[in-house]
């Protein structure tokens, strides 16, 4: 995937059109442009420098004064906050030309030659540029460009004699384009500011003294001093010093997190007392924070069906203006009811309102804005397709060692001599939950030498040679699969088995624990619109149920292989059901990626699991499911007011302006003040 970052772009209504182009260019494929980060991406065989190029030059023929750069991981996201001296020189002729134009207003001169003149200037020095521009496009064969039309309609009504009108119209619509760049502007930078959990430095212990240095440059292995009020540079854990973290930004969580030598710490938390020092585990680029940047960013990509839809009838809304505007202009007279004058005077109006503006800029920023909300939550949705997906999910799944329970299983009773020490042996080659808790609860070094011909069978187990004789961990699965004869006893947790040269050799019975956020959870989810909650599991039967019970799910699956978890959710999807399925990803990654939406615990979860869901929760809390929901509630109810509002105002007005009861200089206001409510609509969001 390439990247680029198009500044210098205003037009709202050109980046559909960029989008189009480069689509249609044979080079480039994927091509997703979003007007809210201002980011390009697509693939390309091309190398970097010819792309850069290519494509500088394919967005010179639809705008220009945009300027093409490349996107590193250093490049800075910060949109510069325009002073207002600054705002103030780059207006200068606009605000040169109104005073003039309130002074003709005032003065009211007679002399027609003054006169002409006077309101010629004023309306050449504030819309000058959108004129010339017009030209250059039309020259281009653009003709439904938003310059051209608000040129037209202005120099249509100079033309008519109506020159108050002709000048007032450009310098609301002047007005309008600055406020709504402002408010753009705005926004952008509060979502960002949402996203704000780079550190800028970090202190690396070099021999005897302490050296600043950058996040990136940092190795695996290097020590680090994080002070108290340092963000995190990198992940690591803890060697030295025992303090409390605020996760917040990463995790949406207000309570701090104590921590002491051996956790882990997350890039992006905050220290909050005593100096840590840090032991770096992951380089910058794949620590949480760059992680995190990544996905929200790229999530705008991935547009929504609706942002889709707005962007394919913008394109058809503007012709269609037009050619009403046409139609009221010529048709009327020609059927000989009245004055061509009047015609084409309500005809203006039309084009004055021909911009689909509002709907262009508001409706991908309300998403974005979502995205944010959400992030700031501790909930990564991987694209605005999933925000809105989400409010259709019909029927939750989730899977439940790791997902509903906490997957740190205590060992509770061990049967048969040296078992622990032969399990931990083998366990040492597995990520799942309870072969973690079997080697942590043996504790001792192991030597990797003795274990050869590992296999793991998902959802049974794990096997391997050591010193030369089978070894086996699992379940009743995995022994009945090797046909070992056992005893199995009744106990109310989970039994792993182990089998040792084809004789069994002792069981370990561990417990797990539901989380505190599965409690009450799927009732929740009921009231929030779900049709049924259902649980797939590959433990045990008694133990599923008695989950199952407690969190009051209703349905039950329990002994699945990953395929029979596969098959299940076929069949729903089969049915018709719109399924989300939530998992901790050992074992079940290729459900994550077939489920409607798959949902994956950011802190437990495998690299794998994060790749293949199209949410990632950081907190492991399956209760932030219900957060989801509401934010993504939230972004369609905000989304849809913009766009119901925008279009009746319009259409309100394209009504009044062809039965004569409106002029230009009202048209001109709804439609600037729409496009403005709108992108402040859509910062309601973040407040959720
Ligand atoms: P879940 O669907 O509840 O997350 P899994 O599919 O990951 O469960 O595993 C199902 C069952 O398979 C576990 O309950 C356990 O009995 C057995 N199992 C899987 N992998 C291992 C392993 N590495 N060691 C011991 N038992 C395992
Ligand atoms: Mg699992």
């Amino acid at each position: 995937m390439v990247e680029m970052k198009l500044e210098g772009l205003q037009c709202a209504s050109c980046a559909a059109k960029i989008e189009e182009k480069l689509k249609s260019n044979e080079f480039l494929q994927e091509v997703s442009f979003s007007f809210a980060t201002k980011k390009l991406s697509f693939k390309s065989d091309l190398e970097s420098e010819k792309l850069q190029n290519l494509v500088q030059n394919l967005i010179d023929k639809i705008e220009e004064g945009i300027t093409v750069g490349i996107e590193t991981p250093d490049s800075q996201n910060v949109i510069e906050k325009k002073s207002f001296k600054d705002l103030f020189l780059r207006n200068a002729r606009t605000i040169g030309g109104a005073l003039i134009f309130f002074t003709l207003l005032i003065s009211d001169p007679t002399e027609p030659i003054l006169k002409y003149s006077a309101y010629i200037s004023a309306y050449l020095l504030i819309g000058g540029d959108i004129a010339w521009r017009a030209l250059k496009n039309l020259l281009k064969g653009r003709l439904f460009d938003e310059y051209f039309l608000m040129t037209l309609a202005t120099t249509g009504a100079f033309a008519l004699g109506e020159i108050h009108e002709a000048v007032a119209v450009m310098l609301f619509y002047k007005i309008g384009e600055g406020f709504q760049n402002y408010a753009v502007d705005h926004s952008r930078r509060s979502i960002r500011s949402l996203l704000n959990i780079k550190a800028e430095y970090a202190n690396l212990i070099n021999g005897e003294s302490i050296e600043r240095v950058t996040p990136r440059s940092l190795q695996i292995d290097d020590h680090i001093v994080v002070l108290a009020g340092e963000k995190v540079p990198v992940d690591g854990v803890i060697v030295r010093g025992t303090s409390s973290l605020d996760t917040s930004a990463l995790t949406g969580e207000s309570m701090p997190r104590s921590a002491e030598k051996d956790s882990d710490v997350l890039s992006g938390f905050i220290n909050i007392e005593a100096p840590l020092t840090v032991k770096v585990t992951k380089r910058f680029e794949n620590s949480a924070v760059s992680r995190i940047l990544h996905m929200v960013e790229n999530a705008t990509g991935k547009k929504a069906k609706t942002e889709q839809f707005i962007t394919k009838f913008a394109r058809v809304y503007t012709p269609i203006v037009v050619f009403g505007a046409l139609a009221l202009a010529f048709i009327p007279p020609l059927l000989g009811s009245g004055d061509v004058r009047e015609w084409i005077s309500r005809s203006l109006i039309f084009l004055v309102i021909s911009c689909p503006c509002a709907l262009v800029l508001s409706v991908p920023l309300g998403f974005f804005g979502g995205l944010g909300a959400a992030s700031r939550k501790g909930i990564l949705i991987k694209g605005g397709n999933y925000l809105e997906a989400l409010n259709s999910i019909d029927t939750f799944v989730f899977d439940k060692t790791g997902t509903l329970t906490k997957g740190n299983f205590a060992i509770e009773k061990i049967s048969g001599t040296d078992t622990l020490k032969l399990a931990a042996q083998l366990e040492q080659q597995s990520t799942h939950p309870i072969a973690r808790s079997i080697v942590s609860a043996y504790g001792k070094n192991i030597n990797k030498n003795h274990m050869t011909d590992i296999r793991e069978y998902p959802g049974q187990g794990i096997r391997g040679l050591y010193k030369d004789k089978e070894l086996l961990v699992g379940n009743h699965r995995l022994l009945e699969r090797f046909s070992i004869d056992f005893n199995e006893e009744k106990y109310a947790g989970t039994t792993v088995h182990i089998a040792y040269g084809g004789k069994h050799a002792g069981s370990i019975y561990i417990a797990d624990e539901i989380k505190e956020s599965s409690w009450n959870m799927s009732r929740k989810l009921k009231t929030a619109g779900a049709d049924e909650v259902i649980m797939l599991t590959g433990d045990q039967k008694h133990i599923a149920e008695y989950v199952g019970e407690k969190l009051e799910i209703d349905k039950v699956y329990s002994e699945l292989l990953p395929e029979d978890k596969m098959q299940h959710l076929e069949d729903l999807i089969e049915k018709g059901k719109k399924v989300l399925f939530t998992g901790d990803g050992i074992n079940d990654a290729p459900v994550l990626a077939r489920a409607d939406i798959g949902v994956a615990m950011g802190g437990l979860g495998s690299d794998a699991a994060i790749e293949a869901a199209d949410i990632v929760l950081m907190t492991d809390d399956p209760s932030k499911l219900l957060d989801a929901k509401k934010i993504a509630q939230t972004t369609r109810a905000i989304v849809l007011q913009n766009i119901i509002f925008a279009l009746g105002v319009k259409l309100f007005f394209l009504t009044l302006g062809a039965l004569g009861h409106a002029s230009m200089y009202e048209a001109i206001f709804a439609d600037v003040g729409v496009a403005l409510l709108a992108v402040l609509n859509s910062m309601r969001i973040l407040k959720k």
